[in-house]
This record gives structure tokens, C-alpha cells and sequence, in this order.
């Protein structure tokens, strides 16, 4: 059967969790094939309300296989944590239904820290960092200066490598930032600690996956963050530090042959941004604050409030296009149900010149929306479940983007819960 890819068209928090925990129903396995801890997927399904940051969003599915690819950025305790967690509210997590790349690097106790230094240093300049060592663990990978996960199966030799480790790593962090070294004994008994609890779920994921594929299994890829966030094509430096975009999958599953069949890109029906950076279309002041709360809009790993605008057309049609999307998904639309009248970014304003081109990072600083409004439909949409019931300026609204960005909306969500959404 066709694999697909869910994937964030804008800068995050587009509702992807809520589209794969929807969807895992159709796939046989869900892989998580880029990004770590922090990410904050929301599901809420019948055993409650969850924020998943490393497991894939498959986990709720009793059949469904879930795999931590080797691009992941695996922080052994986060996981581990998250794992307590999710047992201690019934689900089953084994190693039958999750399985970590013995290739995956393991981000280290030193990698939060040193993200924490940086950002310190950085002072007023900070990139937003969600303070999980993403950039410091991916800085480390790309140097070959991490372990990786299957090195837990040989303590022996983990040791001489944790050693070699240490010593380079401890020059930048007492060097560079004056900080603590790092001590062997306590880098050792943290290995020992969460690498005991997850060594039972380490595989070969590519022999998994190649298992899957032949055995005519369908796979589901999940991406953390959205096209705008992505480290190649995104607004850098405030990106994240990895590959979000829908053609990385297959490589950071670790199984780089396979095939993305379709990929689904989940959009919100206005625009949020976690974080710092350049967004061209935000909103300040009391109209800000509305949305903010009509969308709950709060991160779901540091509880930060988003920052949040009107849609934006140009952002949303590069991402369309970044990320290869054959279908959308646009969610939330029930949240501007209060609105008279809804803002749309459909250009930008840079020096001067009208613009739908998404531009050079470092120009979008200066780049302003150009807004038009479109009419609200004034009522709540969180029952609606069929698109001929859906009003008709809510339904404008949703042909209107779908014109803007050239690819066709199959999906719109008006609520988080699983059944709240409308097939068209
Ligand atoms: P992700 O990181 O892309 O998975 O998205 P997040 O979980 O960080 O943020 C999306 C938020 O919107 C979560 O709190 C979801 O429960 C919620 N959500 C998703 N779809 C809808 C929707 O259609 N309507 C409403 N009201 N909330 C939604
Ligand atoms: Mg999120």
C-alpha cells in the first residue's frame, strides 16, 4: 500500500499530531524521522489529552508499529519519561510497538546545557530555542562527536568512546562558556540509568522497515515543525537544526529507498509562531490577544504564547511548495468562528514593490503583509461534519486559500477532538 508523509506547511503547530493520530488508522507503521523532545504534538482521543514530543503519534494505536528513525534527535530520558507517562494512563508501550534506530545519536545531558549557555550568551540576540540541545546535538552529529543509540549494547567499549567524548567536550564547555565539566562518572550512570530502561527497544529499523514494505505494509512518516523551520529551506537562522520537509523522510527513517507516495500538509487556518524570527504577518494588541485565546494558542512543550496573524498566502504557498504537499489538510478553521471579518495575507510589500515571492530570509524583516478581509461566518463550526453544511463564507474562505496556494484541501478540521473534522 502507498506510504504518505504528514507534514507542517508554516512554521509549526499546524495540528500534525492531530492528523496522524486521525489517520494512523489507515497505516501499519508511523515513523518520526527528524527533530526531538521538542516537539509538542496535541492528541486528544478516547484515553484523553496528550503532548508527545518524541513518540510518534501512532502510539495510541494498538496495531500500529511505531519506529524512531535515525535522524531523531533521541534524548533517552525525555523519552523514557514520556513513556511513564503514557503507561501511567493505560497505553501500551513495548517493544513491539515502538522500535528505535540502533542508528539513531543520542542527545546528551551536554547538549541542553550547552544550549542553555548559548542562548544565555546570546542575551537580547537569542534564536528561541526551546532549550532541549536540538542545535548543540545536531552541531555534535554532523561532527561525528555523538554516540549512537546501538553503542548501549557494548558498555565496554561505550566507555573508551564516552571518554574520547568527554574530553573534547568539556574544552568548550569550561573554555567557551566557563561552565562545570562535565564528569565521566556521572555521563556513565546517566547512560546506564535510561539506556538499561530503552536497550530492549533498539533495532535495525531499516531491516524493520524493509519488512514492513515488502511484507505490503503502508507507512506514515511524521515531521516535527513545518517547511518555514526547516534548516535547508526555511527562514535560518530560525530554523530548527534538522530537515522537516517531506523529501528528508525516508533518509531520517533511515531508509532512504523508501517511496513517499503522498504528502499531506497540514495548514492552520491563520498563522502562529512559536519562538523568534521574522513573521510578516503578525498581529499586536487586543486583536492579537482575541485570537490568541479563541486558539488556545500556547506552546505545547514550553507553554510559551504563540505569536499569531491572519493566514498567510505567500508563507503558505512556498510551503506548499517546499514540502512537495499532493494534498492539505487545513485545521482549526472552528476558532475564527468570532470574527466579523477575517484578515487574509494574500502579498508582501517589500521596498516598495508588491510581491506573492516568499523572500530571502534576511529580507523579511522589512517585508509587510498586504491584508484583505473576507467575510466571517459568525457561528460555531465545531459540529459542523460535512461540507455541504458548512456556511458559505466558510467555504469561500477555504476555496479561497486553496486557489491561492494550488493544491487542494481535502481535510478541514474544526475541533482537536479525533472525529472533529470534515472529509471533502
Ligand atoms: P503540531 O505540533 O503540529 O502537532 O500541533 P500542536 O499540537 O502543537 O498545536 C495544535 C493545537 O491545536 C493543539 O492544541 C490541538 O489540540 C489543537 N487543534 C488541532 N486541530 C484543531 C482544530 O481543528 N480546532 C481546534 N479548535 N483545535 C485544534
Ligand atoms: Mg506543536
Amino acid at each position: 500500500m502507498a506510504n504518505c508523509a504528514i507534514v507542517g506547511i508554516n512554521w509549526g503547530d499546524e495540528g500534525k499530531g492531530r492528523m496522524v493520530d486521525l489517520l494512523t488508522e489507515r497505516y501499519d507503521v508511523v515513523v518520526r524521522y527528524q527533530g526531538g523532545g521538542n516537539a509538542g504534538h496535541t492528541v486528544v482521543n478516547e484515553f484523553g489529552k496528550f503532548a508527545l514530543h518524541l513518540l510518534p503519534s501512532g502510539i495510541f494505536r494498538p496495531d500500529v508499529v511505531n519506529v524512531l528513525g535515525s535522524g531523531v534527535a533521541l534524548d533517552l530520558e525525555n523519552l523514557w519519561e514520556e513513556i511513564v507517562a503514557l503507561r501511567a494512563k493505560g497505553i501500551s508501550v513495548t517493544p513491539e510497538n515502538l522500535k528505535i534506530s540502533e542508528r539513531a545519536s543520542l542527545l546528551l545531558p551536554w547538549h541542553r546545557e550547552l544550549d542553555a549557555l548559548e542562548e544565555a550568551r546570546l542575551r537580547d540576540k537569542k534564536y528561541g530555542s526551546t532549550k532541549q540541545g536540538i542545535a548543540p546535538f545536531y552541531s555534535d552529529k554532523y561532527q561525528k562527536k555523538t554516540l549512537l543509540a546501538g553503542e548501549l549494547r557494548d558498555p565496554e567499549r561505550l566507555r573508551t568512546h564516552v571518554r574520547e567524548l568527554l574530553e573534547w567536550k568539556n574544552l568548550t564547555l569550561t573554555g567557551v562558556y566557563g561552565a562545570q565539566p562535565c564528569s565521566e562518572s556521572a555521563l556513565l550512570s546517566w547512560l546506564d540509568e535510561f539506556g538499561g530502561k530503552l536497550r530492549p527497544f533498539l533495532c535495525n529499523t531499516a531491516a524493520e522497515l524493509a519488512g514492513a514494505e515488502a511484507a505490503g505494509k503502508s507507512i506514515l512518516f511524521e515531521a516535527q515543525l513545518g517547511a518555514l523551520r526547516d534548516l535547508d529551506c526555511g527562514i535560518y537562522p530560525y530554523t530548527t537544526s534538522s530537515n522537516a520537509v517531506a523529501a528528508y523522510a525516508p533518509i531520517g527513517a533511515g531508509a532512504p529507498w523508501l517511496k513517499v507516495d503522498s504528502v499531506l500538509g497540514v495548514v492552520k487556518a491563520y498563522s502562529t509562531c512559536v519562538g523568534e524570527g521574522p513573521f510578516p504577518c503578525e498581529m499586536f494588541g487586543p486583536e492579537a490577544d482575541a485570537l490568541r485565546e479563541a486558539g488556545a494558542e500556547y506552546g505545547a512543550k514550553t507553554g510559551r504564547p504563540r505569536r499569531v496573524g491572519p493566514i498567510d498566502l505567500v508563507a503558505t504557498r512556498y510551503g506548499v511548495q517546499m514540502q512537495g504537499a499532493t494534498e492539505l489538510a487545513l485545521t482549526k478553521l472552528d476558532v475564527l468562528g468570532y470574527l466579523e471579518r477575517i484578515p487574509v495575507c494574500t502579498h508582501y510589500e517589500l521596498s516598495g514593490v508588491c510581491t506573492d515571492e516568499f523572500p530571502f530570509p534576511t529580507a523579511l524583516a522589512e517585508t509587510k503583509p498586504v491584508i484583505e478581509y473576507m467575510n466571517g461566518w459568525h457561528c460555531d463550526l465545531s459540529g459542523v461534519r460535512t461540507w455541504e453544511t458548512l456556511p458559505a463564507a466558510a467555504k469561500a474562505y477555504v476555496e479561497r486559500i486553496e486557489a491561492a496556494v494550488g493544491c487542494r484541501i481535502g481535510y478541514v478540521s474544526v475541533g482537536a477532538e479525533r472525529e472533529a473534522y470534515i472529509r471533502r
